[in-house]
């Protein structure tokens, strides 16, 4: 379980240095700024969108190596998938990171996501990990441009 913890922090920071999909899109359909004053992570997530589809997905800001690197990992998963297969993932990253998942089998099932897991024992960064989801969900489901984590 060691070794499990030391590659999902390998993977964090590696996410964190080298984010995926960190620029602007030009035209989106979608951008929504996207800000966690607790710890002062603020972005904007951009999305292309082909009717229910997400074809493109960026982010840029600037915020603490677990939000960045949450965002980058987002970026990657959701870009391909219809709004409501991005909405499941957001949910199960929801219940990872607020513990709710305990089976270890489970959490590994969740591939790159599974890489969070541990930041359900730290609270206050649990707004962190999930800013870029809430940012996303917004842009998916609202026609709302700004979100907080503290709304
Ligand atoms: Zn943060």
């Amino acid at each position: 379980m060691a070794d499990l913890k030391a590659l999902y922090q390998e993977i964090i920071l590696d996410h964190n240095r080298n984010p995926h999909n960190f620029r602007v899109i030009e035209g989106a359909d979608r951008a929504v700024d996207g800000f966690n004053p607790l710890c002062g992570d603020h972005y904007m997530v951009y999305l292309k969108l082909e009717g229910d589809r997400i074809v493109d997905v960026s982010f840029k800001g600037s915020g603490c190596a677990i939000s960045k690197a949450s965002a980058s990992v987002m970026s990657t998963l959701v870009k391909g998938k219809s709004k409501a297969e991005a909405l499941e993932l957001f949910e199960s990253f929801h219940h990872l990171v607020l513990g709710e998942v305990k089976d270890s089998a489970a959490i590994e099932m969740m591939g790159k996501l599974a890489a969070f897991a541990g930041v359900s024992e730290f609270p206050a960064r649990v707004k962190c990990a999930i800013l870029p989801w809430h940012t996303l969900k917004n842009g998916l489901v609202s026609e709302t441009t700004a979100v907080t984590t503290e709304s």
